[in-house]
């Protein structure tokens, strides 16, 4: 018989996919025999909770266990109605711990609905009031945190959210590239991904150059934070989880281009996933076109972090009429030309 003893078994190790339909004008790399850069998707939608959050959430759960902050039958408090979240509830159901997350009223309520399904629960605060206000976001996850038996898992400043990347994104990408990789992408939320994986990458091989993807406007890439739709990644500060050593170079990606591109990758490679996998994807196209039929791209294997399924913004990205409100195309067909003009 062929089993697992639980979904968590199943957390990592996700495959890497061969990305070549929506590469404009690049042949070769094929099967990396022939010459050419080869663009490589690791596609993470593919964890059971549906996104790489997984792996992070059970690392941290499993090194607070390990160091007695999170104690049986314990609360597991986070700020958060994202990825984390489900990653969170999931780990914390098959365990037996509770969940509060705590979520300002913006939050939709299918994303509520997620984490309640999951046996998790959610609690709402009004975006309307200043973060001084008992009520205010901060103040309650906060007290929430604070009470006896709660543990904050604090996804912004926790190590072992790039440790999980260091430990076991980072090497199964050399592995399954067999050390071939040469050029790593990835965009930043907290930053753990690029970090752990960045790092892991470049003890391994120093010439491998580490490419962050980010939103036009986010720090990451010299904004100040001004308001961009993508989900999931670019801040407005600086996380502990992120080091700034790591990135070679960022690439600054418009909304615009990341949507229509995210668009494409389910049009043309079948692979339905978030705007931040569109974004991060646009620029490793963007990376690929500039390598080839350059001596250096011949051997160039790029490796592009998939963060989530597109199964969560059906009513945004995937919705043309919420696309057309911001003046954004769909990619179908004549978005296309977008992709080279960056
Ligand atoms: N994409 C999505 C959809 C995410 O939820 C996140 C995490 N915030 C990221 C990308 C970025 O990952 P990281 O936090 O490791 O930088």
């Amino acid at each position: 018989m062929e089993y697992v003893e639980s979904l968590l078994d199943l957390i990592g190790n996700t495959p890497l996919v061969r990305l070549a339909r929506s590469i404009d004008g690049v042949d070769g790399g094929e099967g990396g025999d022939t010459p050419g850069p080869l663009l490589l998707a690791k596609v993470e939608y593919l964890n059971p909770g549906g996104s790489v959050k997984d792996r992070i959430a059970s690392r941290m759960i499993e090194a607070a266990e390990a160091s007695g902050e999170l104690q049986p039958g314990g609360t597991i408090v986070e700020p958060t109605s994202g990825n984390t979240g489900v990653g969170l509830a999931m780990v914390a159901q098959q365990k037996g711990y509770h969940c509060v997350f705590v979520c300002p009223d913006k939050v939709s309520e299918d994303k509520r609905n997620v984490l309640k399904a999951y046996g998790a629960e959610v609690v709402v605060c009004p975006t309307a009031v200043p973060p001084e206000h008992p009520d205010s976001y901060y103040n309650v996850s906060d007290r929430l945190a604070s009470q006896p038996g709660a543990w904050k898992p604090d996804q912004y400043s926790n190590p072992h959210n790039p440790r999980s990347h260091y430990e076991e994104t980072g090497p199964e990408i050399w592995r399954q590239t067999d050390g071939r990789i040469t050029h790593f992408v990835c965009g930043m939320g907290t930053g753990g991904t690029i970090s752990g994986v960045g790092r892991y990458l470049k003890e391994q091989n120093p010439d491998i150059l580490v490419i962050g993807a980010d939103p036009a406007g986010s720090v990451y890439s010299g904004g100040t934070g001004r308001p961009y739709l993508v989900e999931g990644v670019g801040e407005d500060f600086w996380p502990e989880t992120y080091d700034r050593t790591v990135a070679d170079r960022v690439i600054e990606v418009s909304d615009a281009d990341s949507f229509a591109f995210t668009r494409r990758l389910a049009r043309e490679e079948a692979m339905l996933v978030g705007g931040s996998s569109g974004m991060a994807a646009f620029a490793a196209a963007q990376v690929t076109r500039e390598l080839a039929g350059t001596p250096e791209g011949e051997n160039a294997v790029i490796v592009v972090l998939l963060p989530d399924s597109g199964r969560g913004y059906l009513t945004k990205v995937f919705n043309d009429d919420w696309l057309a409100q911001y003046g954004f195309t769909t990619g179908q067909p004549q978005a296309s030309r977008t992709v080279g003009e960056v």
